[in-house]
């Protein structure tokens, strides 16, 4: 038997027009449309496609968009004053300082500096705070993007088994408390994981979030289960998941491909996320949809 493909491409577009109608409802209350800004330091190239795709997208749905690039040799002084002024300037709803970053610069510094209202990302121990607190705030990206395919997809989560495989900030560790808050029963898995393959057979819910191409085989998943491939590896084969999808795709209940899953949901709900922003800092709760 072979799974159910999630169509990732699909969802984000879904999300984005969703997005699109709140950002027409919100400007034409507020006379202004809600704004996102993306901060770069420095030209590599992989941040600079991510940063004019994030501003394209944002610019698609109706919100108004600026791009911020500083020298590769920028301060931590003069990037903080640049974040001061953005978290001062009522205009802008959501911001962001697009990863990695030279070293002069530290992250923990920014995530820090970015007001917690308008750290669209997520990335910052205010949102971690609350998220940990259950309490509403900005959910990081990609892990918000998951929970949306699982749901789309129909994936009982009451109770479930989840393992989530990888336990960085911006994926594993929200991952993981987003399925506890669904009442999963959760664990994180990492590089010293015993017995990892047999950990994943337990797993009616299966996140992949580890940076390693087609590490997690077919015979390590549950007849049946929903697997979710964060994995983005670029191989001389191309583009590979943390899955060996070919293998996973006869097991697996649903399954999302690479590409063409999880990867596009990320910046449908950066999008997400600054509208929300918006409506959270203009209290215009009237717009919420739940
Ligand atoms: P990190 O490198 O920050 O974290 C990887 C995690 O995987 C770590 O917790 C690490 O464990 C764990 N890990 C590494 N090797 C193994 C192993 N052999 N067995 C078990 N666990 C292991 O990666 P990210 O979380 O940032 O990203 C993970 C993947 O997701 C990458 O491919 C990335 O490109 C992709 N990604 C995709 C996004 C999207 O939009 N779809 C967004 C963000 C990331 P330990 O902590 O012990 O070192």
């Amino acid at each position: 038997m072979s799974a159910r493909i999630i169509d990732g491409r699909a969802a984000a577009a879904a999300v984005r027009a969703e997005v699109a109608d709140g950002v027409a409802a919100f400007t034409a209350v507020h006379g202004r449309a809600p704004g996102l800004v993306g901060i770069q330091v420095g030209d590599d190239p992989a941040s600079e496609i991510y940063q004019a795709n994030k501003a394209r997208q944002a610019e698609e749905c109706g919100m108004h968009s600026r791009r911020i690039t500083l020298p590769a040799d920028t301060t931590q002084a003069q990037l903080d004053d640049i974040i001061d002024d953005l978290n001062a300037d009522d205009d802008v709803d959501g911001m962001l300082v697009q990863l990695p970053v030279p070293d002069q610069l530290s992250e923990p510094l920014i995530a820090a500096r970015i007001h917690p209202d308008k750290d669209v990302d997520g990335f910052g121990p205010g949102n971690m705070g609350r998220l940990m607190r259950g309490e509403p705030g900005n959910v990081p990206c990609t892990p918000a993007g998951v929970m949306r395919l699982l749901d789309d997809a129909g994936v009982a989560l009451e109770g479930a088994r989840a393992v989530v495989v990888g336990r960085s900030l911006i994926v594993g560790k929200p991952q993981a408390m987003l399925l506890l808050d669904r009442h999963c029963t959760v664990t994180i898995a990492h590089s010293r994981t015993r017995d990892l393959p047999g950990l994943c057979r337990t797993a009616d819910v299966l996140v992949a979030a580890v940076g390693r191409p087609e590490m997690i085989r077919g015979d390590w998943i549950a007849p049946g289960a929903a697997v979710i491939d964060v994995g983005i590896n670029r191989t001389d084969d191309g583009l590979r998941g943390d899955v060996a999808f070919d293998e996973a795709v006869e097991v697996a209940g649903c399954i999302t491909p690479v590409p063409g899953g999880v990867g596009p949901m990320t910046i449908a709900y950066l999008l997400a996320n600054t509208l929300l922003a918006a409506r959270r800092r203009t209290a215009d709760r009237s717009l919420d949809k739940g």
